[in-house]
C-alpha cells in the first residue's frame, strides 16, 4: 500500500518543497491551497511529473465544510497515512501593543483552530502506522518580541498539540511529531511586511545564514517515513543553531 499524505498549505514555501519531496519518495498526495490555484497547478504537475497520484482541492483549513471535503477528496486516493499540517500565516510585523484583535484571531485561527480540525479529519480516517507532523516554530520558544508575539504563542500551542496526540494516539499506533523551523526563505514574510526579513535574521542565526524549504522539508519527510518508526511527541528544531 502506497502512502497517501495530506499536506495543508502545499502550494507554496514549505508546503510545496514538502510535496515534491514526498512525491519523490512515494507518496500520493493531496494538498490544499487557499487562493493560488496557478501555484498548486504548478506543484501538482511535479507530482505528476515524479508518476505519482496528487490532488490540489481549494480549502481554508479554518472552515470545518472545506476542511471534511478536502480529506473525502483524498481518502479517494487510498487510506490517508500522513498528514502535514502546514498552512500557517504570521500577520504585520510591530510592537505588541499594536497588534489588531482582526490579525489576533486570524493568527489563532489558522495556525491553531486549522491545525486541530485537521488533525480530526485525519485522525477519524487513520489506522496503525499513520503519522502526522505538524509545522511549529522556532518562535515558539524564542517569544517573537517586538515582532509577533501572537504567533509565536500560537507555535507553543502547535507543539503542546503535538505532544498531547503523540501520547493520546500512540496506543492506537499513530505518530505524531513537530517541525520547528527557524527563518526560511519564502513568501511569508511578505505578509509581516518585511520580504527580506530571512537576510536580515541571519546574523542572529549561529550558521550564518537563514534555510531553505527543502531543508525543512527534508526533515518532515523524514518524519513521515518508517525510519522514524519509533519518534513520536519530538519537536525537532531545524532552525541552523538558533
Ligand atoms: P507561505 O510561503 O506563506 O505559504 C503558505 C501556504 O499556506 C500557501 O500554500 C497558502 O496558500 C497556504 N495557506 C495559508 N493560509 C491558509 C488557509 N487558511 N487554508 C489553506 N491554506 C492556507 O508560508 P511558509 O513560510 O511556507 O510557512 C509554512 C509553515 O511554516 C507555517 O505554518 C509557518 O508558520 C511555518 N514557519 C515558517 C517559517 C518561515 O520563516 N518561513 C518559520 C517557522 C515556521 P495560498 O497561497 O493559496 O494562500
Amino acid at each position: 500500500m502506497d502512502p497517501v499524505t495530506v499536506v495543508t498549505g502545499g502550494s507554496r514555501g514549505i508546503g510545496a518543497a514538502t510535496v515534491r519531496r514526498l512525491a519523490s519518495a512515494g507518496h500520493d498526495i493531496a494538498l490544499c491551497y487557499r487562493q493560488d490555484s496557478d501555484a498548486a497547478e504548478a506543484v501538482l504537475t511535479d507530482v505528476h511529473a515524479a508518476g505519482r497520484q496528487g490532488i490540489a482541492v481549494r480549502a481554508d483549513t479554518t472552515n470545518p465544510d472545506q476542511v471534511a471535503h478536502l480529506f473525502e477528496a483524498a481518502a479517494e486516493l487510498g487510506e490517508i497515512t500522513g498528514l502535514v499540517n502546514n498552512a500557517g500565516v504570521t500577520s504585520q510585523i510591530g510592537p505588541f501593543v499594536d497588534l489588531t484583535l482582526a490579525d489576533l484571531r486570524r493568527v489563532i485561527d489558522v495556525n491553531l483552530i486549522g491545525y486541530v480540525l485537521c488533525a480530526q479529519e485525519a485522525v477519524r480516517r487513520m489506522s496503525s502506522g499513520a503519522a502526522i507532523v505538524n509545522i511549529s516554530s522556532a518562535a515558539a520558544t524564542l517569544g517573537s518580541p517586538g515582532e509577533y508575539i501572537h504567533y509565536a504563542a500560537a507555535k507553543a500551542a502547535t507543539d503542546t498539540l503535538t505532544i498531547g496526540l503523540a501520547k493520546e494516539l500512540g496506543p492506537q499506533g499513530i505518530r505524531v511529531n513537530a517541525v520547528s523551523p527557524g527563518t526560511i526563505w519564502t513568501d511569508i514574510h511578505t505578509v509581516s511586511g518585511l520580504p527580506d526579513r530571512p537576510a536580515r535574521v541571519a546574523n542572529r542565526v549561529p550558521l550564518g545564514r537563514a534555510g531553505y524549504a527543502d531543508e525543512i522539508a527534508a526533515a518532515i519527510t523524514w518524519l513521515l517515513s518508517p525510519e522514524a518508526s519509533y519518534t513520536s511527541g519530538a519537536i525537532l528544531r531545524v532552525a541552523g543553531g538558533q
